[in-house]
């Protein structure tokens, strides 16, 4: 049988980063065992769940690539399905009717409460305090109802939500895919609602109904669901299905072991597109982010797809590192073809400058040299400014050395030079360089920071001939000519 996978946010709001590396991780496993992976929104909770919230999902979603097998499922869709299966639970005698009311649970709870606050009275007896623990703990402990052997109800109209007969004893054992074997005590287990007064379905309800009829056999999720897990088991076995596999994956830390906040970077996933990440190096980090395959770094959704599996779940928290991210990023920026960067790159150039062809056609010629030192595509952009921007206004210290007065009659012959050369190729401009050098008894150590300054301002750039010839000759000539008049004519 083929593995089936599935992801199953709630549309509440963005997709954080720990959801996707939850979608990612299913759907690595889906397509390392040729198997599906599946998508179901759970927007059951109508007070919470968006549509906003869901195209965000989607969205995310399909920057990263990660594409579902089939059309998502929403879970609103599928009541009635999960109302006929709470009612072929209390015909197979696994759940019952309970009128309970939720004002007598709360005033159990506040009861319960009382107790143990009363216990802690020093002034009272050891005995009289033990018994108070004894009832604080029976009324806190899991919800045991009394209408679940047959009580009757209090009037033929009374409301009732349909609960679960938890298992009365002995251990419920989970074989973990991550965490191993996870043993509760049954009775740790209440005897959860699998219909609301109002005959909507609850989360634990849907979530076993949809999984089932959906064929997930693994259910690959955060730890943060694993006493859910121990829950929503029961409701397979009264169903006679057969349980799914079960995995667990540790939590997102951040960088100092806290439990993970917008501090460390827990922006929604879209946030780290909007920061110039790019899908494979957010995929190749994520990746890594709780799984790890020896001392390898940066996987290719290939590689990650050929390697992944279960057994390489790390059972430790996960700790989100930025600066990791972007060394990731910066590997696959170096990696990526040149156009397709400047597609990538082009929304974040326009926030910095009007691109015209010409712009375009210097960013395309400069993209080889400059992607090898840039982290993110903003990094990127603004690694280009050069190539717009001589920073003339804005000269830094080494650049107003470099342009100092007693440099700019060598700038001058200099500039006559470049205007003489016949072809504007590096080896020509090469050629140029070098005769002016031999012809000045100078070095070229001593000519290129003038030039490098006359041309950047100071801003950082690749090596000077690359530079020359993507700016070309005219704004070459113009961008020195800018410094020679004012400065000559002191
Ligand atoms: N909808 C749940 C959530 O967003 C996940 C349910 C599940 O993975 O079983 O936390």
């Amino acid at each position: 049988m083929s593995l089936i996978t599935r992801f199953a946010p709630s549309p509440t709001g963005m997709l954080h980063i720990g959801s996707a590396r939850t979608a990612l991780f299913n759907a690595l496993l889906a397509r390392h065992h040729n198997g599906k992976f599946l998508l179901r929104i759970e927007d059951t909770d109508k007070t919470r769940s968006t549509p906003e919230a869901t195209e965000a999902i989607l969205q995310a979603m399909q920057w990263l690539g990660l594409s579902p097998d089939e059309p998502p499922v929403f879970q609103s869709e599928r009541a009635e399905r999960h109302v006929a299966c709470a009612l072929e639970l209390i015909e197979r005698g696994a759940a019952f009717r309970c009128y309970t009311t939720p004002e007598e649970l709360d005033a159990r709870r506040e009861a319960g409460n009382a107790a143990r606050q009363a216990s802690k009275d020093e002034t009272l007896s050891d005995e009289a305090r033990a018994s108070m623990r004894a009832e604080a703990d029976a009324l806190l402990s899991p919800f045991r109802s009394p209408y679940r052997d047959g009580q009757q109800p209090p009037s033929a109209d009374a409301p009732y939500t349909v609960r679960l007969r938890a298992p009365d004893d002995g251990d419920i054992i989970l074989h973990d895919e991550v965490q191993g074997d996870v043993r509760i005590k049954a009775a740790e287990i209440d005897d959860l609602v699998l219909l609301r007064a109002d005959s909507t379905p609850t989360y634990m309800l849907a979530v076993v109904v949809d999984d089932h009829d959906m064929g997930v056999n693994m259910v690959f999720r955060g730890d943060d669901h694993l006493r859910n897990t121990f829950r929503q088991m029961p409701i397979y076995t009264a169903m006679g299905w057969p349980l799914p596999k079960y995995g667990h994956m540790p939590m997102i830390h951040g960088s100092d072991g806290a439990k993970l906040s917008k501090r460390h970077g827990a922006m929604s996933t879209l946030a780290y597109r909007d920061m110039g990440y790019l899908p494979e190096g957010m995929l190749s980090y994520l990746t890594r982010l709780g799984w790890s395959h020896g001392d390898k770094e940066v996987f290719t959704w290939d590689e990650a797809v050929r390697l992944f599996d279960v057994d390489g779940v790390n059972k430790a928290p996960a700790r989100l590192d930025l600066d990791k991210l972007s060394d990731v990023n910066a590997h696959f920026i170096g990696e990526s073809e040149e156009d397709r960067l400047v597609d990538l790159a082009t929304p974040f150039l326009k926030q910095l400058t009007p691109l015209d062809d010409a712009l375009l056609q210097r960013i395309r010629m400069a993209m080889p040299l400059v992607k090898t030192r840039a982290k993110t595509l903003v990094d990127l952009a603004e690694a280009m400014r050069f190539l717009w921007d001589s920073n003339a206004d804005n000269l830094n210290k080494k650049a107003r050395k470099a342009l100092r007065e007693d440099k700019l009659t060598m700038l001058a012959n200099l500039r006559e030079a470049l205007d003489g050369a016949e072809t504007w190729t590096i080896e020509a401009l090469h050629g140029i360089l070098d005769e002016f050098c031999a012809a000045h008894s100078l070095t070229l150590g001593e000519i290129g920071p003038s030039l490098r300054a006359a041309l950047t301002g100071g801003l950082p750039a690749p090596d000077l001939l690359p530079v020359l010839t993507w700016l070309g000759r005219e704004e070459v000539l113009t961008r020195i000519e800018h410094h020679l008049p004012a400065a000559v004519g002191e």
